[in-house]
């Protein structure tokens, strides 16, 4: 059984994003920052390891002073520590971040690159931080990370056990259009419905159509 004998993936998606939005996920909040390619890259560097609210609360302030590889650069290792405290690993990350800004505008000038295999080379960038990245640039990406994956497999769309092997089913099955729409429904809807531990079965929208109802 699986969620999709019951609504399409236009309709999946809908539902999930209402739900998020009437109850205020964090990542609303945090996407309004988000506003140029660069800017996303810094966002899921940051992001790992590090409640949602924070890397809001963060990335913001951190913008203000610097969205721009060159303007990075020219803070200390010291003062990007201090201004992106509290995230997890935030010494580890000033260092990457300095890093990610000399590699940018030695090898890029200054620009992110638009190819998978050139974002994944970029110090502290993996797959997921990658199709983030290039969804952004609006190419047909499908960053695949824990919300995405145990949703996916709690609603029987998939019955994988790691995010590579979703991240590929994910990519036979969604509808090319809808692909850059479904990593942020799904994200929002993990972090209020559908959540790790204690999902709101209860109050789901999708709890009739769910194979996993409490799971
Ligand atoms: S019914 Fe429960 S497990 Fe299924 S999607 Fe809703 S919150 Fe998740």
């Amino acid at each position: 059984m699986s969620v999709l004998d019951h609504f399409t993936w236009e309709e999946l998606l809908e539902v999930m994003e209402r739900e998020a939005r009437r109850r205020h996920a964090p990542v609303y909040e945090f996407k309004k920052h988000i506003t140029t390619p660069f800017r996303a890259l810094v966002a899921v560097l940051l992001s790992s390891r590090t409640r949602d609210e924070t890397t809001a609360a963060v990335t913001k302030r951190l913008f203000q002073r610097a969205s721009s590889p060159e303007e990075l650069l020219k803070l200390s290792e010291e003062e990007l520590a201090e201004l992106i405290y509290p995230v997890g690993f935030y010494r580890v990350k000033a260092r990457k971040l300095r890093e990610l800004a000399r590699v940018l505008i030695e090898r890029h000038a200054g620009e992110v690159p638009r190819t998978f295999e050139e974002l994944t080379a970029l110090p502290g960038i993996g797959r997921k931080s990658a199709n983030i990245v290039l969804a952004r640039f609006g190419k047909s990406a499908i960053a695949v990370d824990t919300h995405v994956h145990r949703i996916s497999n709690r609603l029987g769309i998939v019955s994988t056990s790691k995010p590579e092997e979703t991240e590929r089913e994910l990519h036979r099955i969604v509808p090319e259009e809808l692909k850059i729409k479904l990593n942020r429904a799904f994200v929002a809807f993990g972090q209020v419905v559908c959540k790790p531990v204690k999902p709101l079965c209860d109050a789901c929208p999708l709890a009739e159509a769910c194979p996993k109802i409490g799971a």
